[in-house]
């Protein structure tokens, strides 16, 4: 059977004289794949062992008992991966919060290792090919790492909170690193669609990458979002409901509250759930209604992160306003509001659910919430009614619940009126509806669901045209060849892309390979690239190679000193009109520019907006098409540009003048772009075409970043030497 291995912060067990197992809907999910799955689980059991024996004797018992594999924390871990970096730094900034986002350089270090245990706990039991589902914020490196060390793991990450707006996530001083630690996924799933686009859109603005509404490609590969809302393990409320001690609870209960109406609020004591606010509007509901005798507010805050400064003081904002509302509106025969500042058990929390007429889930902004599911789950007689937060994920699914602004402490408190005078057949009508989506769409529907689209990914991804090059297969060229010609292109193919082009110098990876190559023998090496004489001049001017510029326009053999034309009669009468329509849209589009050479013009957008710069790119291409195409030129949209060109300058032409007499064995020839295809097309002799990066080709050989290939032409060339 598969494997399947399921890392989340905490292993669902509490390990006190003897190890409790909890039961979460996660849980209840993950189990109910086991007749599909063999199912394992990596995670931290939130405790620290006293020493090495006592470690290796609950990872046994732990192992052999659960097939769990506990990943062990040191104190130090604890605080700066789960206090600091976890629950400081990115809880509030997921959560829209960045004036409570804290951030110390130490608590990034320290996310880095612990992320890197996780990683190398996964490494050390799976095997290529084992399916490896990581869960939320606290680990959004570990699919970046599990990528690097086994790329033949199918690799799954759920975000269980909200992914922000680009405007939000971009105040991270980690979000790049954090991007590409989730982009080491095959499948991403989130609750929302809502997630999905601002993921997309972030993905784009911090790091240049165009996406698909499924699918972002991301080195060489096509990794795929989805949108998978997370469910409840509905029946095991269903049941817990009529179950004889939650029965018990539920009378002891009507009795303690005869006479009286039950509104519920049950949460985690976090300043994402909106309690402040649903207070301030409790007491506009109290003022307004001239304090009903017959109403209760029963408030349950589940003590949550109390180490941390901002949860202290929202437990001290929240009592002291529960205690000065009570004290304005207490009477003798009724205390509105009963806050409890603790945790309860399954069957007291379902007794509460069925008790309470009204349930309010009024977070700020929350990823799902469960409770609202939960509460909803326990309603047998749909007579219940749900006050929801439009700012929480399962308003998406929930619409006939009352669905409020929870900023507004108005639109709360008539919610309270319209929730409490509601008539049974409205009610039983919205809640019945809920409840058939709630037990339809459980737990166990939401991990089937994510892991089908996981599979399904691998199963189906479609291998891109080209086929991927092999060390060996250069190798072998290489090695029977006498004489070679190296034809690189430079941006894109050598250079990786930089957002100011003038900044794309040779970095020292480069230099090395090209120090090396210029001292191969039988080997001639010709850079043709797309940019000015004046860069690959400075650049690479010291280099015994030949110097081809724009696109083939002029070029500098091998040992000569000067530049020259390669391409004589071509016709470039069009600059005048090209440059109109060019500096229309410069002006129409901040952040773009012209770049005007000898034989071409360009219409550089890398640095505007780039969802703004796109659609300018658009435009000016219909506008392009209009007025310049019956002239002799080449229009052409590329990574972030529009270029024009004379129609009889092209690489391909370039090629063929240096390389098409038949002096070499081997023509190696790799670019990344459009202009290097009719390199790719040229009726060259031994031609070996190689396209670096995703998109279609005529290459015959592909290879995914210019990384791979500087490496791989690195290898292959370092044996040639005199005499081979
Ligand atoms: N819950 C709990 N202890 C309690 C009361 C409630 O563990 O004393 C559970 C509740 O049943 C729900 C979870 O806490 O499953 C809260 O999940 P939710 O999605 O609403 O919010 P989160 O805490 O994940 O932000």
């Amino acid at each position: 059977m598969a494997k399947l291995i399921n890392v989340s912060n905490r292993l669902p067990v509490t390990i006190g004289k003897t190890i409790r197992k909890s039961s979460g809907g996660l849980v209840t999910a993950m189990e109910g794949l086991t007749d599909r799955l063999e199912l394992s689980w990596v995670g931290w059991p939130g405790a620290a062992a006293a020493n090495a024996a006592q470690e290796q004797e609950l990872r046994q018992t732990l192992n052999s008992q659960y097939r769990y594999d506990p990943v062990f924390l040191s104190e130090a871990d604890i605080e700066g991966f789960y206090q600091g970096f976890s629950n400081q730094s990115l809880w509030p900034l997921l959560h829209y919060m960045a004036t409570k986002m804290a951030y110390e350089t130490e608590w990034w270090d320290c996310y880095q290792k612990v992320n890197q245990k996780f990683a190398d706990q996964v490494v050390a039991t799976a095997e290529s090919g084992d399916t490896v589902w990581v869960h939320d914020y606290q680990l959004m490196l570990v699919p970046g790492m599990l990528r690097h060390a086994n790329p033949d793991l199918r690799i799954g990450f759920f975000l269980h909170t909200p992914f922000p707006s680009y405007e939000l996530f971009r105040c991270h001083p980690d979000r790049n690193n954090l991007l590409y630690g989730l982009l080491g996924a095959d499948h991403i799933g989130f609750h929302t669609y809502g997630y999905l686009r601002h993921f997309r859109s972030t993905v784009l603005r911090c790091l240049g990458i165009d996406s698909e509404i499924d699918r972002i490609p991301y080195n060489g590969r096509q990794v795929k979002i989805g949108v998978h809302p997370i469910g409840i393990d509905a029946e095991k409320f269903t049941n817990e409901v009529t179950s004889p001690t939650c029965q018990e609870y539920l009378a002891k209960y009507r009795e303690a509250y005869a006479g009286k109406r039950v509104v519920i609020g049950v949460e985690r004591l976090d300043y994402t759930k909106g309690i402040l606010h649903r207070l301030n509007a409790v007491e506009q509901y109290l003022a307004a209604e001239d304090t009903p005798n017959n109403v209760i507010f029963l408030f349950i805050a589940v003590p949550s992160r109390g180490a941390v400064k901002e949860y202290q003081v929202l437990r001290e904002q929240v009592e002291g306003m529960v205690g000065r509302i009570n004290g304005q509106h207490a009477t003798v025969e009724n205390i509105p509001i009963h806050f409890i500042h603790g945790t309860i058990s399954f069957p007291e929390l379902c007794a509460l659910y069925k008790l309470a007429e009204v349930c309010m889930v009024t977070p700020l902004i929350d990823g799902m919430n469960l409770v609202a599911k939960e509460y909803v789950a326990c309603q047998e007689n749909d007579d219940g009614v749900l006050i929801l937060s439009e700012f929480a994920g399962a308003a998406n699914e929930l619409f006939s619940a009352i669905i409020v602004n929870p900023y507004s402490p108005h639109e709360i408190a008539d919610s309270i009126r319209q929730a409490l005078s509601m008539p049974f057949a409205e009610r039983s009508e919205r809640t019945r509806v809920l409840r058939e989506r709630v037990c339809k769409y459980d737990a166990g529907y939401w991990a089937g669901s994510f892991l089908n689209a996981l599979e399904k990914h691998v199963e189906t991804e479609e291998e891109p045209v080209g086929e991927t090059l092999k060390p060996s297969i250069l190798q072998a060229a290489v090695d029977v060849a006498e004489r070679i010609a190296v034809v690189l292109d430079y941006d894109g193919t050598l250079r990786e892309f930089v957002s100011d082009p003038s900044d794309a110098g040779p970095t020292r990876a480069i230099t090395d390979l090209l120090d090396q190559l210029s001292g191969k023998p039988n080997t001639d090496v010709f850079i043709v690239s797309g940019r000015q004489e004046a860069d690959l001049q400075r650049w690479l001017g010291h280099y015994p190679f030949t110097l081809v510029c724009e696109h083939g326009y002029r070029s500098r053999p091998a040992g000569a000193e000067k530049w020259a034309v390669l391409t004589e009669d071509a016709d470039l009468s069009w600059r005048e009109s090209v440059l109109e329509v060019f500096r229309y849209f410069e002006g129409q589009t901040p952040g773009s520019s012209i770049e005007q050479k000898r034989s071409s013009m360009v219409w550089h957008y890398r640095r505007s907006d780039p969802e703004f710069g796109q659609w300018k790119a658009h435009q000016m291409m219909g506008e392009l098409y209009e007025t310049v195409s019956n002239l002799p030129v080449e229009i052409h949209h590329g990574k972030k540009i529009i270029e024009v060109s004379s129609v009889v300058v092209t690489k391909g032409n370039a090629l063929r003048h240096y390389c098409g007499n038949g002096d070499y064995d081997l023509v190696i020839c790799a670019g990344d772009d459009q202009t290097d295809e009719s390199m790719f097309q040229a009726e060259i002799d031994n031609l070996f075409s190689i396209k670096v990066g995703a998109g279609d080709t005529a290459a015959r050989y592909r290879i995914d970043t210019p990384n791979t290939f500087r490496n791989l032409v690195g290898t292959v060339f370092a044996d040639r030497e005199i005499g081979s």
